[in-house]
C-alpha cells in the first residue's frame, strides 16, 4: 500500500453545549466527529461525502489542525501533529492548504488580489518583491487567469474567477495536499466543470494528493480514487470509488445515490423520484444504536442496540451496517 501523505487515526472532535446566562455550565456535548480513522496515500485523491452536519469540513479543519482534537492523531507525512504548536505546524501548514467553498473567506477585499496570492510566500518565504510578483503572475496563469489581473480586487472578478483566485493562493507554497472544502458547490454548473478539469489538471502537473469534500456524487465520482461517506460523525461506508458509487453497500450511501438527479429521462422514470426522507439527526438528542435506523427503510429492532462498527468487507471496503452483507441495493 502506497505511502501516505495524511493519515487521521480514531479521531473525535467534541464540542461542549453551554446554557446559563452568568455561570455558564456544560449541559451536553455535540460529538461533531466521533473516532474517524481516514489515510489518504500520495497523490490520491479522498473524497468525503454526506449530507450537511455530518461532520465532514470539521474532518477537514482536523487534518489541518485549524481546531483542537479532543482525541485521537493527526499525522502528516509520518510525522504525529496532533498536538504541535503553532510554530511547530509551520513548515507543515506550508506543505498542506485549503480551498474554500467560499473564496471571499481566504480574500480580503481591500487587498489586490495578487496581494492576496502573494500573501503566504511573505509569510513561509524568503523571496524577494521581485521573484514573489514573477510566482504570483505564473500561479495566475496556472489557474487559468491572465497575470495582468493582479492589480483588481476580489469584487472585479465572477464568482468562478474568485474561486481560481483562491485556488492560486492555495498553490502559491507548492503544497503536496489540498483540502478542497466543498470547491464547486457555490458555481454555476457550466463553471463547475471547467473547475472539475482544473483540479484534475493541478493534480496531474504536481502530483498533489486532494481531500475533495462535497456532496455532489457526480462530482466524486470523476474526481476520487477512494470515497468514505459520513454520517452523523462517523464514516459509514469506504472503499474504491467505483466500489462505493457502484455498488454501494451501506443504506445510506444508496439513499444518497438515488436522490441524484438522472440525466437520461427513460431512466428517471424507470426509477421514480427517491427522495431520503427525514433529517439528520439532531446532535443533542442522538438516536440509540444505528444513528441511521430513524431513516432506514431496512432497520429492525437490533439497529436500535448497538452502533454498528466499520468492518472490512473485501481488502479496500468497509461498511458500519449490521445487515450490509445480506441486503440488495440495487436500483
Ligand atoms: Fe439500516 Fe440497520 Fe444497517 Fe443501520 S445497521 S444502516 S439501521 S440496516
Amino acid at each position: 500500500m502506497a505511502e501516505p501523505i495524511a493519515e487521521l487515526r480514531d479521531v473525535h472532535v467534541h464540542f461542549p453545549v453551554q446554557r446559563g446566562l452568568f455561570w455558564r455550565r456544560e449541559v451536553g456535548r455535540v460529538r461533531a466527529v466521533d473516532g474517524v480513522s481516514l489515510r489518504i496515500a500520495r497523490g490520491e485523491v479522498l473524497g468525503l461525502v454526506g449530507e450537511s452536519g455530518s461532520g465532514k469540513s470539521t474532518i477537514g479543519r482536523a487534518l489541518l489542525r485549524l481546531g483542537p482534537l479532543t482525541s485521537g492523531q493527526v499525522c502528516f507525512d509520518g510525522q504525529d501533529i496532533s498536538h504541535a504548536s503553532r510554530r511547530a505546524l509551520m513548515p507543515v501548514r506550508r506543505r498542506m492548504q485549503v480551498a474554500f467553498q467560499d473564496p471571499d473567506a481566504s480574500l480580503n477585499p481591500r487587498l489586490r488580489v495578487g496581494e492576496s496570492v502573494a500573501e503566504p510566500l511573505r509569510v513561509h518565504t524568503k523571496l524577494t518583491s521581485a521573484a514573489i510578483d514573477v510566482k504570483v503572475c505564473s500561479l495566475l496563469e496556472q489557474v487559468g487567469l491572465a497575470p495582468e489581473l493582479r492589480h483588481r480586487h476580489p469584487h472585479e472578478f465572477s464568482g468562478g474567477q474568485r474561486q481560481r483566485i483562491g485556488l492560486a493562493r492555495a498553490l502559491a507554497t507548492d503544497p503536496e495536499l489540498l483540502v478542497l472544502d466543498e470547491p464547486i458547490s457555490a458555481l454555476d454548473v457550466s463553471i463547475q466543470a471547467q473547475m472539475m478539469n482544473l483540479l484534475s489538471d493541478l493534480r496531474r502537473e504536481r502530483g498533489l494528493s486532494y481531500l475533495f469534500i462535497a456532496h455532489d456524487l457526480g462530482a466524486v465520482a470523476h474526481l476520487c480514487d477512494t470515497v468514505a461517506v459520513m454520517y452523523f460523525g462517523r464514516v459509514v461506508e469506504s472503499g474504491p470509488a467505483s466500489t462505493v458509487l457502484d455498488r454501494p453497500r451501506h443504506p445510506y450511501t444508496r439513499a444518497l445515490l438515488d436522490s441524484v438527479p438522472l440525466a437520461d429521462p427513460t431512466e428517471a422514470r424507470r426509477r421514480g423520484l427517491r427522495v431520503l426522507g427525514g433529517e439528520v439527526p439532531s446532535p443533542l438528542a442522538p438516536p440509540t444504536g444505528c444513528a441511521f435506523h430513524p431513516r432506514c427503510r431496512f432497520a429492525g429492532p437490533g439497529c436500535r442496540r448497538a452502533v454498528p462498527p466499520l468492518r472490512r468487507m473485501d481488502n479496500r471496503s468497509k461498511v458500519a451496517c449490521d445487515l450490509a452483507e445480506w441486503l440488495r441495493l440495487e436500483t
